[in-house]
Order: structure tokens, then sequence, then C-alpha cells
């Protein structure tokens, strides 16, 4: 049996790209942030997660050009060895009094982020806990840890409750939300999560990729649930709203030392380079002293979401700058993200396995750089676009 067989035979992503549907890797040629080029046309950008719109802010790039100067392009080893800055060491300080917690620790990526701190916290005889909608990183790194895995249907409370009341009480929990799912644009109802982690004694990590800068004044969903002191560890990664590259947990002290002598993919991965770190700490200074930019992607959305739904769209159950559209289907999903893209908006289509089968959506999200020029026009587009495709009447 020849190992490559499944990739002779796998022939689905081509036969999309011959029929010329094909969604996925398309090469930006320049970006201005908020509208894109692809294919020698300008786009509005409706599809990224540059909620605070710093990608192009010039503060975040002059820091990042200044860190390239003054430390290089890489720090060519792991933070363990030889690959701290003082510069990881400031933002990671600059985080935790920003989030509200005592430490903080800067790995790579996100995911990154999310497979280490898993991993080393839920050894053998653990169990770890999970929403079944949380971000494949999580679910990657419960498969990486030596402990068990229970999942519970999506924000769904007494299913939670059902998963955590059947662990026996000499089991060490640890519960895995996103604090906004990335997909649907929902909240996790952190107060009742944080409630049955306290009734059965289980820890509780909140990934706010998409949260920080967006909610909660920036510092994600615990601080808008008010419950920052009950939510024991918080991650996020500095590819969305931080402009950059790079993730991080944020916790009490000792949890986070632990972490940081115990997670594999800290220890044995370089670390993030000196100009990811500097974009991410000149971003976090502008969230943290302007916070404009969150309200106005906050605002965007909500105009966005309300003016979808008078047109007719399902958005499902978002409350944020993340607003999906429901389709239900791949070839008409498929379909109306090409039409979209003919018609001048980047969105993303999401099929599954990404989301269930049937469940397939557009997703849309904004940010905080958009122009009302731009949201006018995009809106004029999916009304267009919706009516054609019969998905409004
Ligand atoms: N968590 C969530 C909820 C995410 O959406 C993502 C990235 N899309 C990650 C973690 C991983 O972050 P990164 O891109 O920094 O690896």
């Amino acid at each position: 049996m020849d190992l490559f067989e499944k990739c002779y035979g796998y022939t689905e992503a081509k036969d999309a790209i011959r029929s010329g549907v094909y969604p996925y890797f398309i090469p930006m040629t320049k970006t201005e942030g908020a509208e894109s080029v692809f294919q020698g046309r300008r786009l509005i950008m409706c599809g990224s997660n540059n909620y605070l719109g710093l990608t192009t802010d010039p503060r975040v790039q002059q820091a990042a050009i200044e860190a390239i100067q003054q430390f290089g392009t890489s720090c060519t080893g792991s933070r363990f060895l030889n690959g701290t800055l003082e510069l990881h060491e400031q933002l990671e300080h600059e985080l935790a009094e920003w989030l509200g917690k005592e430490a903080s620790l800067v790995f790579s990526t996100g995911m990154q982020t999310n497979l280490g701190t898993i991993s080393a916290l839920v050894t053998r005889g653990d169990i770890v806990v999970l929403d079944k909608d949380d971000h494949a990183s999580i679910v990657d790194g419960a498969r990486l840890a030596w402990g068990e895995t229970r999942r519970f249907r999506h924000n769904d409370m007494a299913d939670l409750k059902r998963v955590l009341s059947s662990i026996s009480e000499d089991k060490g929990k640890l519960v895995v939300v996103d604090g906004l799912f990335s997909m649907g644009g929902d909240l996790a109802p952190l107060p009742e999560i944080v409630a049955l982690c306290k009734k059965y004694g289980a820890r509780l990590m909140v990934d706010d990729a998409h949260s920080i800068g967006v909610m909660g004044g920036g510092r994600g969903t615990a601080a808008q649930f008010g419950v920052t002191d009950q939510v024991d560890l918080i991650m996020s990664t500095f590819s969305k709203s931080f402009a950059s590259l790079g993730g991080f947990i944020a916790g009490d002290e000792p949890i986070i030392h632990y972490i940081k002598h115990h997670a594999r993919s800290l220890i044995f991965s370089a670390s993030i380079p000196a100009p990811n770190a500097a974009a991410a700490l000149a971003a976090l200074r502008i969230m943290r002293d302007e916070p404009e930019h969150s309200a106005r992607v906050n605002a965007i959305g909500d105009r966005v979401r309300k003016e979808l739904s008078a047109m007719g769209f399902n958005i499902g159950h978002s409350v944020s700058p993340i607003v999906p559209i429901m389709i239900g289907d791949t070839p008409r999903t498929i379909l109306a993200w090409k039409t979209l893209f003919d018609a001048g908006v980047f969105v993303n289509p999401v099929l599954s396995p990404a989301v269930p089968a049937g469940q397939e959506i557009l997703r849309t999200s904004y940010m905080a750089s958009h122009t009302d020029e731009q949201i006018d026009r995009a809106l004029e587009i999916y009304h267009k676009v919706g009516k054609q495709l019969e998905l409004i009447s």
C-alpha cells in the first residue's frame, strides 16, 4: 500500500480550481486593510480578522521597523534558551496588566499557545471539557494532552452540567471555550460557565482570539461579563486585533510559570520575532489608550447585523462584528461567495468540516477602519446578490 495513494486520489480541490470556483489560497496583490486587490481587482475586505484595522496604522508599522533595526529579523531560537528579548517581557508585562491578570506568556502563534497550554496542564488522569464549536487549535491541544477529552453541545449549559457532573471528583478538570466564537460571532455565556466550573471544581480557560480589542472595551469577553477574576486563564492571538503574529496566555503567576516550563510548543519552537512583538505591543497600547477603535468596529457590527436581518438574511446568533450569513449547503455557499467576489466584496465561505454539514455559511467580518461609504457599498452588494440568488425574497 503506497502511503501517497490518498494524495494522488485527492481531486476535490483541483476540480474546483478547474471549474473556477475555488475559494481558498487566493493571493492578494496589495492590501490597504479595508480594501484589497486580488487578481487586479479592488475588493472591499469583509473577510479579515484585522478588527481594529491596525495592520496599516503607521505607529504599528514604525514599531516593527524599529524593532528589526534593533534586534534583527529573527530570534533564531526558543524563548527557553536564546530567544527571549526584553521586548517579549515588556509585552508580557503590559498584556497581564491590561487584562487584570498576574502574569502572561507569549508564544509564537495562537495555535501554539493552545497546543502548549492545554497539553501542559491536562496530564494523565485529567479531563479537558470542550464546547463542540471550539476552535481547531483547542481541539488539537486536547488531542496532544495525555488526559481525556469530553465535549458538550455548543453553548448548552445543561449539557455542560451533564458532562461535568459525570466526572469523578478526584479528576483534575479544565473547561476550554472560545469567548467569542469565530464562525457564529456569538458569545460563550461566561457567567453561567463560571458558576458550573465552581460547582464542579473545574478550572476555566477562555480563548479570546476574536474578542480582545473588540469586546469588553477591548479587554475581551471576561471583562465584558465582569468575570475576569473567575476566568483562570485568558488566551489570545496577535494575528487579529493585535495586527501581528503570535499568541499568549494570561493567568495567575504560578500557573503561567508552570506552563512556561512545560509547554513543548514554547520550549521547542523559535520565539516570536522582534517586529511581531513590537507590532503587538504598539497595537496593545493603541487599544488601551484609544477605545474609539473598539467602539467603531462594534458600531459597524451593530449596523451590519441590523441591516442584513432587515433584508431577510439569517445571521444566526451573532452579537459581534463577525456576522455569518447562513446558507446551509455547499454549492449555494460557493456560488454566493463567487458572486459577491465578482461584485466587489471579499467574504469567506465556511464549509464542512469547519462547520457541520448542512450549516454552511458565508463568514463576514468588519474592521474599525471601514468607512461608512465602504459599508454602504458592501450592504448594497449583499442585497443585490441575495436577491439574485434568492437567498432573500
Ligand atoms: N483560537 C481561535 C479562536 C482562532 O480563531 C485562531 C486563529 N484563527 C487561533 C486560536 C489560532 O491563532 P493563530 O492564528 O495565532 O495561530
